[in-house]
């Protein structure tokens, strides 16, 4: 008992609401063995401030964060218009690009402004298996591991989702010359994830997940044997309908839409995260929300895309829960996502405050429990509430900022959410440890070195 650390925050955020003086104390593993509220007894060490719990980002491509901004200028030969497809091309070129040291250092940046930003936990749905030319690494965990070692170095806790992609559309058509990179047979993808999950069983802050890139690259016979031969594996992400072209090809090659198609061929159920289910149809939505699969929403990423809207009221509606990610890392901030999802409700809808309920009125603390608890499902961590036999994962608001001067804690999330420009996020503990704290992260001039110098490597 004397080795835990105790902390008593002047307030905190627990699973039946705001509380007063509490005291939390974690254990040396970094889990939280005790929550006492209004305790002014207790010897602790005192944090100023609003304590929350940590954000899940449920869908992360860390290489794509070396491109954030590059791809906002008109292309000359786009006579059509830019679309997700033109953007494609740049990400498979700056894809190509990342050795194992490069995208470690890109993935430790990225992580550790995750954390400042107040995520605690990343989801990496990971495709870049191969070398550029698609020669298999001499270890086949490389680039896995390269993104490991970022996590480690960040100190983000790590649901690793290594990715299968086979075919560069439905129908079986063959992976073109960039793709190549991506691909895993099916016997050396099992193989990865046997490896992985090996040499992880006993880390507390790494799970091993898996991924099916999407249908478009996932044919029906390789998705069958993968989830046949993985029974236990704790989740399973996919990307399903991100756009409409897609929606299309899947009804000529398969005979059903996307989401239709995945429901009668798997058996979806709470271990599921469907990311960009954007193009669903309301009885879809109904199918989904019966099986407990996680929606994932990654609004800021799929409005840079120019995917579309997904019906978010219709799938609350429907009963179902969303966890949020920033996926290309166009944005890495947690409010910026939750309130891009009402205000594309309050677009749609001409209303407000859409999203909040009768029991969660407020809608900025609806959205970040909501997106907290779903994406504690999709990240199949001990995460996402400050409660006893959860990780230590809290992030603390300083509520000493001129932005919440007369406000109490009713209030506070909502004008965290809406109107914070991120520097509230003071300090953030993981598993225990503080990685950031007064806004800095502790490791954030080295990984910044290091992140420079793979950009000049990867733009030279
Ligand atoms: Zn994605």
């Amino acid at each position: 008992m004397s080795f835990q650390s105790r902390y008593r925050f002047t307030a905190a955020w627990l699973p039946d609401g705001w509380r007063r003086n509490v005291v939390v104390s974690v254990d040396p593993a970094g889990d939280i063995v005790d929550v006492a509220p209004e305790d002014v007894v207790t010897t602790a060490r005192l944090v100023n401030g609003a304590a929350i719990p940590g954000m899940p980002n449920v869908h992360s491509h860390a290489f794509q964060r070396s491109m954030a901004g590059l791809v906002e200028r008109r292309s000359p030969q786009a006579e059509r218009g830019d679309s997700f497809w033109t953007w494609r091309e740049t990400m498979y070129e700056h894809a190509s690009r990342m050795s194992p040291e490069c995208l470690n250092a890109v993935a430790a940046q990225c992580y550790a402004d995750m954390l400042k930003a107040g995520y605690t936990a990343v989801c990496e749905f990971h495709y870049l298996h191969n070398q550029p030319d698609g020669t298999p690494y001499a270890q086949s965990a490389a680039m896995s591991q390269a993104l490991i070692d970022a996590a480690t170095t960040a100190g983000i806790g790590l649901t690793l989702l290594p990715t299968l992609y086979q075919t560069s559309d439905f129908g079986g058509a063959e992976p073109t010359q960039r793709q190549r990179q991506f691909v895993l047979a099916t016997d050396r993808y099992l193989d990865l994830i046997d490896e992985l999950t090996r040499a992880h069983a006993q880390s507390p802050q790494i799970e091993i997940g898996i991924a099916l890139h999407s249908l478009r690259a996932v044919p029906p016979d390789a998705l069958r044997t993968v989830l046949t031969s993985l029974p236990s594996i704790k989740t399973i992400h996919i990307h399903i309908a991100e756009q409409e072209r897609e929606v299309t090809a899947s009804q000529q090659h398969l005979h059903a839409r996307p989401i239709e198609w995945l429901l009668e061929h798997a058996r979806v159920d709470k271990r599921w995260c469907l990311v960009h289910a954007t193009h669903a149809t309301l009885a879809e939505l109904k199918a989904v929300a019966a099986t407990g699969a996680v929606i994932a929403l990654c609004p800021t990423t799929e409005a840079n895309l120019g995917d579309g809207v997904f019906p978010l009221p219709a799938w609350l509606a429907a009963g179902g829960t969303f966890a949020i990610g920033s996926d290309s890392h166009i944005s890495v901030s947690p409010t910026e996502e939750l309130r891009w999802l009402e205000y594309e409700a309050r677009l749609m809808t001409k209303h407000r405050n859409v999203l909040a309920t009768q029991n969660q009125t407020s809608t900025g603390a609806m959205l970040w429990q909501q997106a907290c608890s779903a994406g504690t499902r999709a990240a199949a961590r001990k995460i996402g509430a400050i409660e006893v036999g959860r990780r230590a994962d809290i992030v603390v608001i300083d509520n000493s900022s001129p932005l919440f001067a007369g406000r109490d804690e009713d209030t506070l999330m909502d004008t965290f959410v809406f109107a914070g420009t991120g520097r509230e996020v003071r300090d953030v503990m993981v598993a225990g440890r503080w990685l950031v704290q007064e806004g800095r992260h502790s490791a954030e001039t080295a990984i910044a070195v290091n992140y420079k110098r793979a950009m000049n490597k990867i733009l030279e």
